[in-house]
C-alpha cells in the first residue's frame, strides 16, 4: 500500500481488492454520489464531483 489516493474514484479493482474493509465501511452508509464517476461514499470527501443523496 505505497499510494494513498484522496478519494476513492481512483481506486482500481486492485486496490479495492486489497482494501475491502475499507471499501465496506465507505459504500456501506452511502451519503453521497460521484457525478463523474458514478460511485458512492459516506462522505463527499472521497468522491471527486459528490452529490449528496436524498
Ligand atoms: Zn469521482
Amino acid at each position: 500500500m505505497s499510494c494513498k489516493p484522496k478519494t476513492m474514484c481512483k481506486w482500481d479493482k486492485d486496490r479495492i481488492s486489497e482494501d475491502f474493509d475499507k471499501f465496506v465501511k465507505l459504500v456501506k452508509k452511502p451519503g453521497y454520489a460521484c457525478r463523474k464517476c458514478g460511485r458512492v461514499a459516506s462522505t463527499e470527501k472521497r468522491l471527486c464531483k459528490p452529490v449528496a443523496l436524498k
